[in-house]
């Protein structure tokens, strides 16, 4: 003969259970009645013009200030250390002053392009530099640098207060193929930010399919709004796609000149549904 168990539930627990239940069945009850059903279908014919069963938007908690990195968001750099970065697969030589990160001098050790170990396809990119002071050098050789998308895509990084260049190889240029609308630069050795949209390029069955897009602000400002980009960064020569994978890391140019950086961190651009 078996004995049936059963299972005993502690009071207390049962009416905590009925309690939640409750307290759910309430939530429910309470949740506000949003938008409309009876308006018209929108493109895709998924949703009513302001419909309130579309999905709400995830909340993210922006930074205290101006500048600083969302809830979302992959901090690379806080000014404490390069544990998040790589020179060829090796530890980085740049060096950190005062919470920066800086460009080391020419030939030093683990000198040259310091890469993000993070990958990124679509984002949100927020920079800080700030350029050598006194400033040194004059046209491309001043306050050089750049930030490199996916390690490629360069959103040059040049002192242009008051230094002509080339209008393709200033601050905030699509390095050799779309300057800036505005110089928004400041003096050398003043703090200015780069915030970038970046959408990466797509390709199929080895092909370009769409390219990369840039929008980018210097300093708050404006100086490129959805630049359709040619390719790579390329110096004298038109740049070409090459086929490459989704996601490519953060880079910045090391071009011998003791550049600046701090308060990096990148957002991931998702699809919102
Ligand atoms: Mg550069």
């Amino acid at each position: 003969m078996t004995r049936r168990r059963t299972m005993l539930i502690p009071a207390s627990l049962a009416a905590v259970a009925v309690l939640s239940l409750a307290a759910l069945g309430q939530q429910q009850k309470d949740k506000p009645k949003l938008g409309y059903k009876d308006t018209p279908m929108l493109p895709g014919g998924k949703w009513h013009v302001h419909d309130g069963d579309r999905p709400q938007p995830p909340i993210v908690t922006p930074g205290q200030q101006p500048g600083q990195p969302p809830s979302d968001a992959v901090v690379l750099f806080d000014g404490k250390d390069l544990s998040k970065w790589q020179v060829n697969g090796q530890e980085p030589g740049w060096k950190l002053d005062d919470g920066a990160m800086v460009v080391p001098p020419s030939g030093a050790k683990g000198s040259g392009t310091i890469t993000s170990k993070d990958e990124f396809g679509d984002c949100q990119i927020h920079v800080e530099f700030a350029t050598p002071n006194p400033p040194k050098g004059s046209d491309q050789g001043r306050g050089n640098s750049g930030v490199l998308i996916m390690g490629r895509y360069e959103v040059q990084v040049l002192d242009s207060f008051d230094n002509l260049t080339y209008p393709d190889g200033q601050a905030s240029a699509i390095y050799g193929q779309h300057p800036p609308q505005v110089n928004a630069s400041k003096k050398a050795g003043e703090w200015q930010t780069y915030d970038i949209i970046f959408t990466a390029p797509r390709f199929k069955d080895g092909k370009l399919e769409t390219p990369a897009y840039v929008t980018a602000l210097h300093n708050g400002v404006l100086t490129q709004n959805h630049v359709a980009l040619l390719g790579p960064m390329t110096f004298r020569a038109l740049a070409k796609y090459s086929p490459h994978g989704p996601k490519g890391p953060l880079a910045f140019q090391d071009h011998g000149n003791p550049v600046r950086y701090r308060n990096i961190w990148v957002r991931e651009i998702k699809d919102p549904e």
